[in-house]
Order: C-alpha cells, then sequence, then structure tokens
C-alpha cells in the first residue's frame, strides 16, 4: 500500500488525518516540523507527502524546494490555511503537485491522494533498487538522489545488469545485447566499461561482481566481501 508522510503542526488536524488515512487503507508517518518532515522524506521512499505551509524549523515552500531540488519526484499536495493565492502559486512553483485549502474533508483529502497517486504511476517511470534509481524517461541515474552523470553505453549496460540481477552475464552477451553485432576480437571492450561504471556506482550500495570465467553479476553489498 502506498505510504503517506504528513507534515502538520497543528496535533489535531494531524492526528485526523492520520486515523483517516489509516482507516483508508495507507502507511502513514508524520511530522510536526518541516525539518523533521524533510529528514523522514530524505530517509523513506514516500509516494505522496501531505505538507503544510506554515511551519516551525522550516516552512513548507522550503521543505519542498529542497526535496525538488534533490530530484525527489515524490507527489507533494500542500495544505493551505487560508484560500490564499500566493501560497498556491508560491507551492505550484516551487514543485508542488496539488493543493488543498483547509478545512476539507476526510473523503477529500482522501480522493485527493488517490487521483495523485494515480497520476505520479503513469507519470513517473523508475527503477528503485537499494539507494539507486534510474529514470527511465530522462535516462538518468541517481544515487542517494543525488544524480550521476553516465554515457549511454554505462547506462546501459547498467539497465542490463539492473533488469538480469543475480544472473551472470558472459562477456559475449554482453557484447552482443549492448554492442549488438558479432564480436571476435577483445572483450576488454566490456571489463573497460564494467570497470568505469564501478568507479560511478561507489557511493551505491550496490556491487558489480567478477566472476572469474565466466563474467559479471549484479548483486547486493554484503559484509564478507571476497
Ligand atoms: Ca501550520
Amino acid at each position: 500500500m502506498a505510504k503517506i508522510l504528513i507534515i502538520e503542526d497543528e496535533v489535531s488536524i494531524q492526528k485526523l488525518l492520520t486515523y483517516d488515512l489509516q482507516q483508508a487503507g495507507f502507511e502513514v508517518n508524520s511530522a510536526l516540523d518541516g525539518l523533521t518532515g524533510l529528514e523522514m522524506a530524505k530517509q523513506n521512499d514516500y509516494d505522496l507527502i501531505l505538507l503544510d505551509l506554515m511551519l516551525p524549523k522550516l516552512d513548507g515552500i522550503e521543505v519542498c524546494r529542497r526535496l525538488r531540488k534533490r530530484n525527489d519526484d515524490v507527489y507533494i499536495i500542500i495544505l493551505t490555511a487560508r484560500d490564499d493565492e500566493y501560497d498556491k502559486i508560491i507551492g505550484l512553483d516551487t514543485g508542488a503537485d496539488d493543493y488543498m485549502t483547509k478545512p476539507f474533508s476526510p473523503r477529500e483529502v482522501i480522493a485527493r491522494i488517490k487521483a495523485g497517486l494515480r497520476r505520479k504511476m503513469k507519470v513517473s517511470n523508475m527503477i528503485k533498487y537499494k539507494n539507486l534509481s534510474v529514470d527511465l524517461n530522462r535516462h538518468e541515474l541517481y544515487i542517494n538522489n543525488e544524480p550521476v552523470s553516465l554515457t549511454n553505453k554505462e547506462y546501459d549496460l547498467l539497465l542490463f545488469l539492473l533488469k538480469n540481477k543475480g544472473i551472470v552475464l558472459s562477456r559475449d552477451i554482453l557484447l552482443e545485447k549492448l554492442w549488438g553485432f558479432e564480436y571476435d576480437g577483445d572483450t576488454r571492450i566490456v571489463d573497460v566499461h564494467i570497470f568505469k561504471l564501478r568507479e560511478k556506482l561507489t557511493k551505491s550500495n550496490i556491487t558489480i561482481v567478477t566472476k572469474r570465467g565466466l563474467g559479471y553479476m549484479l548483486e547486493e553489498e554484503t559484509n564478507d566481501k571476497n
């Protein structure tokens, strides 16, 4: 089920929202100030955030701005205390996806959340694995939500390894799939690309292992590395 974060400092509203969303079957976390909310959003993979604008420590606009700066594509619905055009415009300008004006009914919130989640599923096309995410629409890699620049070949190689994780891939298979021709010469071209890709994945918690005489395999990092 979808995971939702509520960042709202008015305890009564926060509790009510939590209750309503849990009743609707969502997994719910909550924070009472902007800074805590931002940290929680960084450390968890939420599908949607309900974000109040007037918050202690860090206001909602700033929370939104910082999340978008990290290329976090979480769906954000801002909650405004009054029908303030200015707040809405700033919020949407900063990258929020939708807004709601208080007071709102539980049914209204849940309908908006469901619509948001549906829209998000259509738009985003991400592969996520451990602390790594690949945006298939933009051909971009993120490690801990930080962009990492890859060449086209490195990108294709990573994607192929990700789709076949846990499977040993021979140099011949990699050549055929990624270079697209019967290669009768030096397979070191594969080794070179694996080497470069590994360098770019040093901050990730995944490892491309060499299976001597067999090829390469993408696997999860373990403590007992050989
Ligand atoms: Ca508030």
